[in-house]
């Protein structure tokens, strides 16, 4: 008998294809002799070079590019992302079975329609993510998200690394200057680091200029900004004993790394999307207005991040790096 055929359409942006990795972990198990693809867009296609449980990754560049990469060949799609276009891309590509969250319009174009559970909604996303394998039997307890380094990444990080104390530095926000917490005190703390390790700067491409910015303040950092791949921005963080970070992808890579993290949190949520596993810091203040989830600061003031000082990111820095 032919093996059935999942495509799993994974999530656009970095984090969320991070806190999906459970969801495609139990899905191999509950299907183990299935044939699994991830369908991804190609920017993140070399997340999936760390992680097991797919037979195959799909990347693509457009909507019709993502159609016509699995027109006719799968008989289930489960869609992670609760988007229009992402029901409207299964049901044009006649996948027989597509399964995901009702709303957004795109309930008559699906065929498994998971309801928005409020409680599940205030858990945090891999549970979410997670519920829609309910669709396909009795799912196990997600496991936490866990990435490993594929040998040429790590060899990749070894030559441009040194040996030595190592703490990444993450400035940056892709989704916006609302999550970004002050460049000077990034800067500041990134200094009182460097007396006691290398500081390696990273960040995505639209983030290049901000990171070599700030390098150039902290004595013997290492500028990494906009040069990795997914692949190798996981193959450096795992050689880091620290990652200092805004609200961002890469903190959720480096927990799936194992690798602790201080986080800062300005309008986004602690309780849906904070680095899933244990023994992190996540440093915000509680205002009125937050979380907004807003990509800029609608009052104007952006007091969240404001408020957040240099010494109370050191302290939880400096804490982590004593132990
Ligand atoms: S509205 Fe509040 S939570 Fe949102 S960005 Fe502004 S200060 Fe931060």
């Amino acid at each position: 008998m032919r093996a059935v055929r999942i495509v799993v359409k994974a999530p656009n942006w970095l984090g969320d294809a991070v806190m999906g990795l459970p969801a495609l972990r139990s899905l191999r198990a509950m299907r183990p002799g299935a044939r699994i693809a991830v369908l991804t867009k190609r920017g993140l296609a070399d997340l999936y070079r760390c992680v097991t449980g797919a037979d195959e990754v799909l990347p693509y560049d457009t909507w019709l590019g993502a159609v016509r990469a699995v027109r006719g060949r799968f008989d289930v799609a489960l869609l992670l992302p609760r988007s229009f276009s992402s029901a409207l891309l299964a049901f044009t590509a006649r996948i027989p079975r597509r399964i995901g969250y009702a709303g957004e319009g795109r309930s008559a174009l699906l065929t498994d329609r998971v309801p928005r559970d409020p409680d599940l909604l205030r858990r945090h996303r891999v549970y979410y993510y997670h519920r829609l394998l309910s669709r396909l039997g009795t799912p196990p307890d997600p496991e936490p998200p866990r990435l490993e380094v594929p040998e040429d990444a790590r060899s990749w990080a070894d030559e441009r690394l040194p040996r030595g104390p190592l703490v990444a530095v993450n400035p940056g926000a892709t989704y916006g200057a609302a999550k970004q917490w002050l460049p000077e005190r990034f800067a500041e703390v990134g200094r009182r680091i460097a007396a006691r390790a290398r500081v390696v700067i990273v960040g995505g491409p639209a983030e290049a200029a901000l990171g070599a910015r700030i390098a150039a303040e902290i004595p013997g950092a290492i500028d990494l900004s906009g040069r990795t791949s997914v692949s190798q921005l996981a193959a450096a963080l795992a050689r880091c004993r620290l990652f200092v970070t805004n609200d961002t992808g890469p903190m959720h890579v480096a927990d799936a790394l194992g690798v602790p993290v201080v986080a800062i949190f300005g309008p986004t949520d602690p309780v849906t999307t904070p680095p899933f596993g244990r023994g992190h810091a996540i440093i915000r203040k509680e205002l009125e207005c937050s979380p907004c989830l807003k990509r800029t600061c609608p009052l104007g003031h952006h007091r969240c991040m404001k408020s957040i000082a240099t010494d109370e990111v050191w302290e939880a820095c400096r804490e982590r790096l004593d132990r």
